[in-house]
């Protein structure tokens, strides 16, 4: 062992506080065990096997088609897919749905990373950014000379949500960043023009996919830029993942794991009532957790303003008598993990995933196991 590597206090949390499940991390979140294991159960007849033929195909179409019931997709609305993550999502975007000018509400690490980028893209003019501080959001309003408008559902860096909602810009497509938020979050789905995501925040899956519910005015958006003289990767081709999609397939190989860990999270979803039922847990968990502190002497919610505050990922600050690392490392120990911290935020801060797969009792029984470690520390 590293000699400098600090000393976790040595605090051992009575079993019957533990919750059953101690994974809330803000991604990769849990994953449901009985779907892992669901999994394990076609290890011969799913796994290894094409995704050109049958097997894949339908477990392609039951996602497509769980995720607009779940999202209850508007008429005409369609769900694509793609390799990259929503990472690879910003490129795919880069190339194919900003035409020339987007604007952008930068208000933590991921809507900032994408501002960036199209800052970058050579091919594009200078984007109109709106920061605001850590822990709120701007204001989303029309500005002139756009034809995108990018922000995040849920800026999982510091646990503010953001309420999708149209400007008046009638020309303008609204990109939203629903990586954390799709299924967790309620929303009005015609607020958007493309809603995406990878399926290991909210959907309780594995990463490496890119989902994307796109209105019919966003795909004239991808079917003119394709058809324009503006070079892009195949990879990257939004005409490409359209058709494709389409036929319930992707341009490459997915990772098949992630596509029926995805399919079958988000039908338990619809089986139990859709996205009331999954984002009324989230919505339950934060009641329960931000609750707690502002009940508590040491911790308070970081996100002042009342409506900003994520239903999906908790941030929560506390007072300089505890070190939020301590606690983190504690509670590690104690089989509950990934409740750090931000980083780059630098606060004293647990930030703590409430996606809805994650049972609210559990998010009860954390509060009980925080107060036990609160008090073992001071
Ligand atoms: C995690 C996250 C991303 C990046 O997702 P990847 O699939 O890792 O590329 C983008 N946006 C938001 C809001 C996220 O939470």
């Amino acid at each position: 062992m590293n000699a400098t590597a600090p000393r976790v206090p040595d605090i051992t949390i009575p079993s019957e506080l533990l919750p059953a499940d101690g994974r809330f991390g803000s991604g990769p979140t849990k994953v449901r065990p009985e779907i892992a294991q669901s999994l394990a159960d076609h290890a011969t007849d799913y796994l290894g096997t094409s995704h050109r033929q049958l097997p894949v195909q339908l477990m392609v179409a039951e996602l497509r088609n769980g995720i607009a019931e779940l999202l209850r997709a508007p008429d005409g609305y369609e769900i694509i897919l793609g390799n990259g993550g929503s990472t690879g999502f910003w490129d795919c975007a880069t190339f194919g749905l900003i035409e020339n000018r987007s604007h952008h509400l930068a208000f933590g690490e991921f809507g900032g990373k994408f501002a960036s980028g199209i800052k970058a893209a050579p091919h594009l003019a200078e984007p109109s950014i709106t920061e605001s501080e850590p822990g709120t959001h701007p204001a989303l309003v029309a500005v002139d000379g756009v034809d995108a408008y990018c922000y995040p559902h849920n800026e999982t860096s510091t646990g503010v949500m953001l309420d999708p909602s149209r400007p008046d810009d009638p020309d303008a497509l609204m990109l939203v960043d629903a990586t954390s938020g799709a299924g967790g979050l309620h929303f009005d789905p015609s607020a958007a023009d493309v809603y995406y995501f990878a399926p290991q925040k909210a959907l309780a899956a594995d990463g490496g996919l890119w989902i994307a519910m796109v209105s019919p005015a966003a795909v004239e958006r991808i079917e003119r830029l394709a058809a324009s003289d503006r070079w892009c990767p195949p990879s990257l081709d939004l005409k490409i993942a359209l058709d494709n999609s389409r036929k319930d397939q992707t341009y490459n190989t997915p990772a098949l794991g992630t596509v029926f860990l995805t399919a079958k999270t988000v039908s338990w979803f619809n089986d139990n009532g859709g996205l009331s039922w999954s984002a009324g847990r989230s919505a339950k968990s934060a009641e329960i957790l931000y609750g707690w502190a502002d009940a508590s002497e040491s911790a308070s919610p970081f996100v002042q303003i009342e409506s900003q505050r994520s239903n999906v990922v908790a941030t929560i600050d506390f007072d300089d008598s505890i070190s939020a690392d301590a606690l983190c490392d504690v509670l590690r120990a104690n089989g509950i993990v990934d409740t750090n911290g931000y980083r780059k935020l630098g606060r004293n801060q647990l930030r703590i995933g409430m996606f809805p797969a994650i049972e609210p009792a559990d998010v009860e029984a954390l509060t009980h196991c925080l107060d036990y470690c609160v008090s073992a520390l001071s």
